[in-house]
């Protein structure tokens, strides 16, 4: 069959089969190959890979995924797509597709069938309204997955990116840099997709760290600093932290845990490293 990155090829399926666009499933279809290409390249796909693929649409990115990777599961949650990626994906026999909400898979159950347990790859043109959830679902959870390549709306790449003292650096840069080390791979406008979205995109690599770049005592309070302090961007860390109902420390406590931890008593969250941040948890920690 003819490739669906041929825009012409997409609209013919897409009259075929009546299909309408789910604004609320986030569609937008890639009519672009120099795109896929480009995420292919940045997935590092081998005949070796197993890949998870959320939200297939109408089949264009799976047929890239087919030709380059060793085996192919995509999850897609809209069954009228179904029994089109069954025409577009007739030729592959590497590629099983399953009707379902990605966030209610068990994406460990399908690694260990598929992959004997060994890491999996995740590339997807994600449905926008559920970005963040995906991606830190795939980084907190025990499923092995050691590339995420995925295009996200360019907003969340830049804050997934940022580093601190700048205006995008916030609790997802630190959530996700915690976990991976991003790389935006391109930038991709509006027009490469059917149909438009009305922002712009752009193609983001995560690579999984086999441990976190920083140790940490107590995590789950590392990234409750981490939360509390970006809730109140605006306040000095001592007077965001002292304010969050998560956290039970009074301003004493903070002052001597920040000086512990060799931080100056008027600095703000927005300032302080992901190392930073740890060495702030430890103080803090109550012996
Ligand atoms: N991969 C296709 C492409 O690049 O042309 C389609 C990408 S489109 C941005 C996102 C896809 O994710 C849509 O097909 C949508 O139906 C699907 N989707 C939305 N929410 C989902 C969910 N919770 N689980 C699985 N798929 C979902």
């Amino acid at each position: 069959m003819e490739k669906l990155s041929n825009p012409q090829k997409t609209i013919e399926v897409i009259q075929k089969y009546s299909f309408y666009f789910q604004k609320k499933f986030g569609q937008n279809f890639l009519i672009d190959a120099h795109v896929l290409d480009k995420i292919i390249a940045a997935a590092e796909i081998t005949k070796d890979d197993f890949v998870l693929e959320i939200g297939p649409g109408i089949g264009t990115m799976t047929q890239y995924l087919a030709e380059a990777a060793r085996e192919v599961t995509a999850v897609e949650i809209d069954r009228n797509l179904i029994p089109i990626l069954h025409e577009t994906l007739a030729e592959y026999d590497n590629v099983t597709i399953l009707n379902q909400d990605v966030l209610k898979t068990d994406i460990a159950a399908i690694a260990r069938e598929k992959n004997g347990g060994r890491p999996i790859k995740v590339v997807a043109n994600l449905p926008y309204y559920i970005t963040t959830p995906i991606i830190m679902g795939l980084l907190e959870s025990q499923v092995p997955v050691d590339c995420i390549a995925v295009m996200v709306q360019k907003e969340v790449a830049q804050r997934m990116q940022a580093g601190p003292g700048t205006k995008d650096y916030g609790a997802l840069s630190l959530a996700v840099q915690y976990y991976a080390e991003p790389y935006i791979a391109a930038n991709v406008p509006p027009n490469c997709f059917i149909p438009r979205p009305n922002v712009g995109s752009a193609v983001i690599r995560l690579t999984r760290y086999q441990e976190p770049p920083v140790k940490v005592k107590d995590e789950k309070l590392l990234f409750a600093l981490i939360r509390a302090s970006f809730n109140q961007r605006r306040k000095t860390l001592v007077n965001g932290l002292k304010n969050s109902s998560e956290l039970p420390y009074g301003k004493e406590e903070l002052l001597s845990a920040l000086e512990k931890a060799g931080l100056p008593e008027n600095i703000r969250g927005e300032a302080l490293t992901l190392e930073q941040f740890a060495q702030l948890a430890d103080a803090l920690i109550r012996e």
